[in-house]
């Protein structure tokens, strides 16, 4: 892959006041080697989209639902996020497949509606700690990614991230020949081999670099290192 992406996943978390982390990235990064995402909560999309207008940063979205409109409550549509100036949307997240029941094919439905809207969809594949115990991690990331993405998926607009669930939040990663066994073999099985491959999961500044190094690995998805603009400022320079 010619440029990696470091994208940030502010979870839910963020006020206004934690713009000025992202405006502290695009100020370090006036013309970065990589791609720069964050991904903050839909309140602040529109507020950041505007702000970082011109710089290297661009803002996407943390879920999208599949229609365009409609009788769904508290839902953002795909043609709403790029709208408010999101170029990039995450979808499957593990924490949205346990929180909300989220199925492939439901998250598929999703890609298909961001490809739609111009979005590129960040979608998400991972295993549970106990898939991996018994020995289903190939199984079980494969079915994810075979039943998540979209058929006609391409690398313009499609990006997966493969986010042991375990590994999330936890502190603990995946010994990098673990990390190289799954992207090894999702890139082997994707729809188009051009497509990039995140990891996520505990990535730090401390980590980023090895992990990085290892092939086929194009960038990382990150979450509680992206809040901080020191801390997710030390992974792009990693990239
Ligand atoms: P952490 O970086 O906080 O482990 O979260 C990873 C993640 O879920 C990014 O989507």
């Amino acid at each position: 892959q010619a440029c990696k992406l470091a994208a940030g996943n502010w979870k839910m978390n963020g006020t206004r006041a934690d713009l000025e982390q992202a405006r502290a990235i695009a100020e370090a990064f006036p013309s970065p080697k990589c791609g720069i995402l964050l991904c903050p909560p839909a309140t602040l999309v529109r507020t950041m989209a505007d702000m970082l207008a011109g710089s290297a940063v661009m803002v996407g979205g943390q879920d999208c639902h599949a229609q365009d409109a409609g009788a769904h409550t508290g839902d953002i549509s795909a043609a709403m996020l790029a709208d408010a100036g999101a170029r990039q949307v995450i979808l499957g997240h593990s924490e949205r497949r346990a929180d909300h029941a989220e199925t492939s094919a439901l998250v598929a439905a999703k890609a298909s509606a961001a490809h739609a809207s111009g979005l590129v969809a960040i979608i998400c594949i991972g295993e549970t700690e106990a898939e991996r115990d018994s020995g289903q991690t190939l199984d079980v990331v494969l079915t994810q990614l075979k039943d998540s993405v979209p058929k006609r998926a391409t690398s313009a607009n499609t990006v997966i991230a493969y986010e042991p669930v375990w590994a999330i939040g936890t502190g603990r990663t995946p010994t990098l020949e673990q990390i190289a066994e799954v992207h090894d073999a999702l890139r082997a099985a994707l729809p188009d081999a051009g497509i990039s491959l995140l990891y996520g999961g505990s990535v730090k500044p401390g980590n980023a670099a090895e992990i990085f190094a290892i092939a086929n690995v194009d960038g990382a998805l990150v979450g509680g290192a992206s809040l901080k603009a020191a801390d997710f400022g030390a992974i792009i320079a990693a990239l």
